[in-house]
């Protein structure tokens, strides 16, 4: 008999209905002789809503107060839960993130994963249970505080368990068939894949694909978890996420493309070219603890002796890091700032990338023949980005995904969410 661990998403579990056909997957599980640990998110939009709430009392909510408040939308829905398989017939038993064993860092908000004790979730399979954990949630033991592992971080808390007890795999349910060539809410005719690496998945997950939190396939990866992504409203095959593929299987040249529309461009004009100005600028912008993206300096006209530098970051670091560069302004030497907050980043991802030389001249082929013009660029090994009009952006996907022979024949289901 094997162990499975289950990750149920808020739009899995948006109403009762779907808390009843959650659990007749999971007895489903069961019924076929394996043991089930069980992470579930909190009820559909619950998360945001919460979120909106502390806002209509307070500008600023104390990030511990905002943690017992957020922890409350999981506890929910494990309970309901619970009660909906316990009236299938089987035994099942919720617990919250720190009844789980799971020990983080006292970080609020933004909590790691430091161990995990699962000595109550032990317990209750010898005694023939399903154990239902909150997801997103743990513990600290110094603070003795409730923490949260950040929007998303019910997928970490699945992974963690699957590897802290060993199951064969983690299945994380959720509203598509699995990972797909593109966000298809985005690129109707995007399809689903059948093998993905953990590399590509933490390109994609970087690059702005949601399906997979990025630090559940980081933990996946270290702890060599297998993943298994796939839809809870759908009996289908979903995406296997594994270190590598097998050996007789091909490796597409692009496995993906993404699009992220969360990031701004800040532009620091007439910087004086001389060495040690980048090194200024930079360290003050890594004092703000924002994490930039995309660098890119001009070559300076010799007439004037002066360059512009361009870097990306997430918009919602965009005000803070202005402000520490305003305030520099003399002491660097620049002659001024920009901010453009309609930008888009476009990323094509694939390992096969590695061994094949023409893809950056047919993605930018593919870019000036829809007239997109590209503004930015970043490589890696495996991944090309570019950085496009905020509004080109899902243009730019549609074509790129076509030019890169993607499209499917069918149109991709989506079964639920908001996308909110
Ligand atoms: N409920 C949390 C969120 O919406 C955690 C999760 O869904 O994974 O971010
Ligand atoms: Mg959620």
């Amino acid at each position: 008999m094997s162990l499975i661990v289950q990750k149920f998403g808020g739009s899995s579990v948006a109403d009762a209905e779907s808390i009843k056909r959650v659990a007749r997957r999971i007895v489903a599980t069961r019924e076929q002789g394996h043991d089930v640990v069980v992470a579930v998110s909190a009820m559909g939009d619950t998360t945001d809503e919460l979120i909106d709430l502390a806002h209509q009392i307070t500008d600023r909510p104390d990030p511990r107060e905002m943690d017992m408040l957020l922890t409350t939308g999981e506890r929910i829905s494990m309970a309901l839960l619970a009660m909906a398989i316990k009236s299938l017939g089987h035994e099942a038993r919720s617990y919250t993130g720190s009844q789980a064993g799971m020990m983080t860092t006292a970080k609020h908000g933004d909590a790691r994963i430091v161990e995990v004790t699962p000595d109550r979730l032990r317990d209750a399979l010898d005694d023939g249970a399903i154990a239902i954990v909150a997801g997103f949630q743990g513990f600290n033991r110094d603070s003795k505080d409730i923490t949260t592992l950040g929007r998303g971080g019910s997928d970490t808390t699945a992974v963690a368990l699957a590897a802290a007890l060993g199951a064969e795999l983690c299945e994380i349910y959720t509203d598509v068939d699995g990972v797909f060539t593109a966000d298809p809410r985005v690129v109707p005719k995007a399809h689903k894949v059948t093998v993905v690496t953990f590399e590509e998945m933490l390109e994609l997950a970087a690059a702005g694909a949601k399906v997979l939190h990025i630090r559940a396939v980081e933990y996946a990866r270290r702890h060599g978890v297998t993943l298994h992504v796939r839809s809870s409203f759908a009996d289908k095959e979903g995406t296997l996420v594994v270190a590598e593929r097998g050996e007789n299987m091909e490796e597409p040249v692009i496995t993906g493309v993404a699009g992220d529309l969360s990031e701004g461009k800040i532009t620091v004009i007439g910087v004086p070219d001389i060495p040690g100005k980048a090194a200024e600028i930079f360290t003050l912008v890594a004092a703000t603890g924002a994490n930039i993206d995309m660098i890119v300096q001009n070559v300076s006209a010799s007439s004037t002796g002066v360059t512009d530098i361009s870097f990306t970051l997430p918009k919602s670091d965009g005000e803070l890091v202005l402000g520490a560069l305003r305030a520099a302004k003399d002491a660097v030497g620049f002659a001024d700032l920009a901010y453009d907050d309609n930008i888009g980043k476009l990323s094509v991802v694939g390992g096969g990338m590695r061994t094949n030389a023409g893809v950056s001249a047919q993605l930018f082929t593919a870019l000036f023949e829809a007239g997109i013009n590209i503004e930015m660029i970043s490589t890696s090994e495996i991944r090309i980005s570019v950085v496009t009009r905020g509004d080109d952006l899902t243009r730019a996907m549609q074509v790129v995904h076509s030019a890169f022979g993607l499209d499917g024949d069918v149109e991709a289901v989506v079964y639920a969410g908001t996308g909110r």
